[in-house]
């Protein structure tokens, strides 16, 4: 079984039938072989720094319903807030201060966000601080709302497909969402010139080998610019609260295969993963990942962006736990980059 992993390194891809085995035989002498392959691949690239991104969850409120999510629309138990513009400012402020040069917002599909208003956010961030990278992570909008934000100083977009599979897609998701509408906005994303984000979660209910196989194929022919791999966690108040979660190895076996395909992709260790072991930072920068993504949020705020069960934001998942982060990556051999960290072929 090595071999596929030397050919997955080599060459950077393999053929259906020989993913599928490794994804369905890999044992832990396997998993720890191409976990130290994809290291080397990403040291070779990065050398032994990891770029920080600064998160800041800017709202809890989401006219969605997707089957996984903790803030989706239909979930009754839960504060929902909005983070102002002054207050966004104010997150970027400490951030900047703190030693960060990209700032993610990320947020449900909050009508009250509008396009106007997320431009002007960002315009404001940009005329404040042009030296740092803007990412946006606020779901599907139209190609001209994507433009808008361009224009405004957004460099960089995450959005994951989350599965490839359309049944599968409709199993995580009610209807009036479509896969196919996720994926044109991927597209769009790229044509603009955004460094695009897609990836999905390792463990969702549902999914089988054959549809990560079709999740591989497809980032292959994406080429995205960053890839977001971190394992399903259930939540308590969502259709999937009985779910189980993803589990380490899968998700650190898949981060290492995408980093073989894709040496110079931009792939964080989760906070998910952080979430679903204490040691999930590590192991996931041991098997490729090269970005970790501190919460910059108002600590007031964290708890109510509550994605899955118990979901890290505080320690090392913190922006204020910057001294605990690092002294953990030195312990693994690593430093923080305060780069801005843009993707480079
Ligand atoms: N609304 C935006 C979007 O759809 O891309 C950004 C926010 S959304 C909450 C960010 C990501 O959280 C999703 O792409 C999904 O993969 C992840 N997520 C949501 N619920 C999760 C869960 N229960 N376990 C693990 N990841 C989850």
């Amino acid at each position: 079984m090595r071999q596929w992993v030397d050919k997955l390194r080599k060459e950077r891809t393999l053929r259906p039938e020989e993913f599928r085995q490794l994804l369905t035989e890999c044992d832990g002498e396997l998993l720890r072989y191409i976990n130290e392959q994809a290291q080397e691949v990403s040291l070779r690239h990065f050398g032994n720094r990891i770029f920080i991104r600064g998160l800041i969850e800017v709202s809890n409120c989401c006219r969605n319903n997707c089957y996984y999510c903790g803030i989706r629309k239909g979930n009754p138990n839960l504060e929902r807030y909005r983070l102002t513009a002054e207050s966004i400012l104010d997150c970027c402020k400490q951030g900047y201060e703190l030693g960060f040069r990209t700032f993610v917002l990320q947020g449900g599909e909050d009508p009250v966000l509008t396009d106007e208003r997320i431009e002007s956010i960002v315009s404001a961030i940009h005329r404040n601080y042009p030296d740092c990278a803007i990412t946006l992570s606020l779901g599907e909008k139209p190609r001209e709302a994507y433009e808008r934000f361009f224009q405004a100083g957004a460099n960089r977009y995450l959005l994951r497909h989350e599965t490839y599979d359309k049944s599968h897609y409709r199993q995580l998701h009610p209807e009036g969402m479509s896969c196919g509408r996720r994926l044109q906005c991927l597209q769009d994303l790229k044509e603009i010139g955004y460094q695009t984000g897609t990836g999905i979660m390792v463990g969702s209910p549902g999914q089988t080998v054959e549809h990560l196989i079709q999740d591989i194929l497809f980032i292959e022919q994406l080429r995205p610019e960053m890839i977001g791999i971190g394992p399903f966690l259930p939540h308590r108040d969502t259709p999937f609260a009985q779910s189980p979660c993803g589990t380490v190895e899968q998700t650190i076996l898949l981060l290492s295969i995408f980093r073989l395909m894709h040496p110079s992709a931009l792939i964080p260790a989760t906070t998910a993963l952080a979430t679903l072991t204490p040691d999930g930072r590590e192991r996931g920068i041991l098997a490729g990942a090269n970005v970790v993504m501190p919460n910059l949020s108002p600590q007031e705020e964290r708890k109510k962006y509550n994605l899955y069960n118990n979901k890290a934001s505080l320690g090392a998942e913190s922006a204020e736990g910057l001294r605990i982060l690092q002294q953990q990556l030195e312990n693994i051999g690593y430093q923080i980059s305060f780069d801005r960290g843009d993707y480079k072929q």
